[in-house]
């Protein structure tokens, strides 16, 4: 998970997220079941409107396990940190802040879940190496780190499911190759 800056909230959200953030909390407390969809304004959806910026943030690959590319057999996924299911937070449905670009199989594995502990990829403080270390593949909170930063990095490789469907094995392959890579380069 690396870190990522955030570019400047597009112009689509800072002019209509407070009426959409309203038009959803008001459907879900209708109909706490309603399915949630992108609202549109100008011919396109809120999620074509925002996604160019969101992929750039972590340049085209997936905010959490960093997988690229990120499926678009039918759709890039933007993942809502803290979930829009959750009655505290549907103001946060079209928040800039919220929203991250991820794959399939992290949104699905995250789901409606939530952990006050979670890692933010864009948090100010962030950096991989204060709470992550990479061990034989797998990613581990770092070694010797005080309670907090354990609890929200084992929260956040349990949440997102960093060490399971063959990621420790593809990091594996990868930092093989990167150390293949160099080898004959400089051989
Ligand atoms: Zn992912």
């Amino acid at each position: 998970m690396r870190k990522q800056t955030r570019p400047e909230e597009p112009e689509v959200l800072r002019s209509h997220q407070e009426k959409w953030n309203r038009q959803w909390r008001e459907l879900r407390e209708r109909n706490p079941s309603a399915k949630f969809a992108w609202y549109e304004t100008g011919g396109k959806s809120a999620r074509e409107w925002i996604l160019q910026d969101l992929r750039g943030m972590n340049q085209g690959h997936c905010s959490f396990c960093d997988g690229y590319p990120v499926e678009t057999v039918t759709s890039e996924p933007v993942e809502h940190f803290r979930p829009k299911s959750n009655p505290k937070f549907h103001d946060l449905a079209f928040a800039w802040d919220n929203l991250f670009y991820c794959c399939n199989a992290c949104q699905s594995h995250k789901g409606e879940q939530w952990e006050d502990h979670l890692i933010k990829p864009d948090e100010p403080c962030y950096e991989f190496d204060r709470y992550f270390r990479f061990l034989d593949g797998r990613i581990e909170p770092v070694s010797g780190c005080d309670e907090t930063v354990r609890l929200r990095a084992e929260a956040t490789i349990r949440i997102f499911g960093l060490n399971e469907r063959n990621l420790p094995r593809h990091r594996k392959l990868e930092f093989e190759k990167v150390v293949e890579d160099h080898g004959s380069g400089s051989g």
